[in-house]
């Protein structure tokens, strides 16, 4: 893990306290289900967003008239250049970069109707991804600890649209303000807020590997002079790798982050294969005895999945001492980590 890397995990750390718990719901979230945008440098970047739910039917109208507008504009581009449809999207997404500099714009594209175009897809895009971002952060004072406390997301960008004048506005890597307000009618303007996940903590999510590196990092914390291992390498032939390994209780954590947490029968039976075949290995290869399982899924399928992994284990005679599912929360998560601890601090 690298310095950087360290810090953010280090900074989560100092937070596992009660009034910061919703916020680390982040460590329970598949980054499949976090939108993501293209920047100013032409990168895919997870992004959070924030205030859609204030966008009133005037306000949508007037993103639909300047998006059809736009998507004209761009027909007669297309035309004139002679470009074919997809090398065209790709090329709009990129004018994004152009807004931080306005002397790189096409001069036939300056002006009112391509800020107003840009905005509007901008609107309209978060709008879509707003929905599949998972409902972890709409929950009050979240998204101000994560940007303002803890620093795990970043300002980017802020795109505002007042209904009543048709006026947009927008804010490239500014800090948000608090309340965009018309300049013509006074009003507060509709506004989508748009943050980046912090680099270095976007490539531990990306990699699935923010969870089980705050673990390995909390019990550490907890218990220094004990060996913990994070991505430990197994040695059978179909490698992988303990997510997180205690060798002194050969004990072995499992992260499993599924794309549907809410799963219901056939998806929650081929979710649970996945750490059925996860823990053989554990077994099989290292001779792991105790495992424990953290999935995302809902508290009232841990029963279930436990006993449906117990009996895959039974069938495939493979041999251990104890086997634990926790499930979403990081209540749930602390107090299984204290168990530990407790177990590690007796021996
Ligand atoms: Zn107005």
């Amino acid at each position: 893990m690298t310095e950087s890397e360290n810090h953010v995990i280090q900074k989560l750390l100092d937070f596992t306290i009660p009034e910061f718990y919703d916020s680390l719901h982040i460590l329970f979230t598949n980054c499949d289900l976090i939108p993501r945008l293209l920047d100013e440098n032409g990168e895919q970047r997870i992004v959070v967003i924030e205030g859609v739910n204030e966008l009133p039917e005037n306000a949508r109208e007037t993103v639909n008239v300047a998006l059809k507008r736009w998507k004209e504009k761009t027909q007669i581009i297309r035309e004139k250049l002679e470009i074919d449809q997809t090398e065209l999207e790709k090329w709009v997404k990129r004018l994004i970069e152009f807004i931080q500099n306005p002397q790189q714009i096409p001069t036939f594209l300056l002006g009112r109707e391509m800020i107003e175009g840009l905005t509007a897809d901008l609107i309209s895009q978060c709008i879509s991804k707003y929905q599949v971002q998972s409902d972890i952060f709409d929950k009050s004072g979240v998204m101000r600890q994560l940007s303002k406390k803890m620093g795990l997301l970043e300002p980017w960008s802020q795109a505002s649209v007042c209904g009543n004048c048709n006026i947009f506005e927008l804010l490239l890597s500014s800090l948000p303000q608090k309340q965009t307000k018309c300049s013509r009618c006074e009003q507060d303007m509709s506004t989508v807020r748009i943050y980046k996940l912090n680099k270095d903590y976007e490539k531990l999510k990306l990699e699935n590997r923010d969870l089980p590196e705050f673990i390995r990092a909390y019990l550490e914390s907890k218990v220094p002079n004990c060996e913990i291992k994070s991505s430990f390498p197994l040695k059978g032939e179909d490698g992988g790798d303990i997510d997180v390994y205690i060798p002194k209780t050969k004990t072995g954590i499992e992260c499993k982050l599924f794309v549907n947490p809410q799963a219901e029968g056939k998806y929650l039976h081929s979710s649970i294969s996945e750490v059925v075949k996860s823990f053989k290995k554990y077994v099989e290869y290292e001779g792991v005895k105790r495992l424990i399982a953290i999935v995302n899924l809902d508290e009232r399928y841990r029963e279930e999945a436990e006993k449906e992994i117990k009996s895959k284990l039974a069938n495939a005679k493979l041999s251990y001492d104890e086997l634990i599912v926790v499930c979403f929360s990081v209540t749930n998560l602390l107090t299984i980590l204290s168990e530990e601890i407790q177990r590690l601090k007796k021996i």
